[in-house]
């Protein structure tokens, strides 16, 4: 018996031989994404029709029984009467959740192709696999994916303090949970309490995820993890884009991102509940 696919969207790299319903095309200039400017989707006729050239497409997969495509606009692209063009972040809220995740994957795509037409080692024009979502080298052979970067992201509590730090590029006053990318060769639970100690000399333990999100600014998927405070004291000297970190209070929280947009507010949000939670207030 077959059984269907357990999420919304499925993924694949080779378009239907009948695409039956009008396919969506998620269209990007630069990084923003072609929509109305109340949030809706076009379908390639309604792009068709007024005659936007893409440099190049691709397929995205199937959301329900409506195929998806990518396009990448001309340079010079001006968007006709109707549209706009939105960086992805200022449609949260206005795209539905699971298109603005097909969007996040799709300019990812969209960039990954026009960024590996060519070879990095021979400078050779590369090809589309027929197998898989890569690029390759018909010389070199060496296959080229979407770039994904992952990042851990860490709620450090110290009973019913938790550690906030701010970078220098942070809104003025405004707080967060600490972040940082994986480097080759270490677990994301390593990445944790190597970054938390060199942004603020403090030592972790009983590091434990939490959950994950897709998070395409540009190309990051994030690993959230709670982590408890084992030893040291705050100091960020050591880390030139941390401007200043602290235990705070739960009840006596500086001010943080608004929204409840990412892994960063959930973390912070649970943090929340289950400390209020506790104390009955
Ligand atoms: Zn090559």
């Amino acid at each position: 018996m077959d059984t269907e696919f357990p999420l919304p969207f499925v993924p694949s790299h080779s378009p239907p031989e009948n695409p039956g319903e009008d396919p969506l095309l998620f269209c990007f200039w630069r990084r923003e994404l072609l929509v109305t400017p109340d949030g809706i989707m076009p379908t390639v006729s309604e792009i068709d029709q007024h005659g936007v050239e893409a440099v190049r497409t691709q397929y995205l997969g199937q959301l329900g029984e409506r195929p998806c495509y990518s396009a990448e606009l001309e340079a010079d692209f001006k968007a006709p009467e109707g549209f706009v063009t939105r960086d992805l972040r200022m449609l949260f809220g206005s795209l539905d959740e699971v298109t603005h995740a097909l969007a996040g994957r799709a300019v990812q795509i969209v960039e990954w192709d026009r960024t590996h037409q060519h070879c990095g080692a021979c400078g050779q024009a590369t090809e589309l696999s027929t197998t898989d979502r890569s690029r390759s080298c018909p010389e070199c052979q060496i296959p080229m994916y979407p770039r994904l970067a992952p990042a851990m992201i860490v709620a450090v509590e110290r009973g019913d303090e938790i550690l906030l730090g701010r970078s220098g590029n942070f809104p003025p006053g405004i707080f967060s949970i600490l972040a940082g990318f994986v480097e080759p060769g270490e677990s994301a639970e390593e990445a944790v309490i190597r970054e938390v100690y060199e942004e603020t000399r403090i030592v972790v333990e009983n590091v434990r995820y939490f959950g994950s999100q897709a998070w395409p600014f540009p190309n990051s998927l994030m690993l959230g993890f709670t982590a408890e405070y084992k030893s040291g004291s705050v100091d960020t000297r050591y880390d030139a884009e941390m401007e200043s970190a602290d235990f705070f209070h739960v009840d006596d929280l500086p001010n943080t991102f608004p929204g409840n947009i990412s892994i960063s507010q959930w973390l912070l949000n649970d943090f929340i509940e289950r400390k209020q939670g506790k104390s009955g207030s």
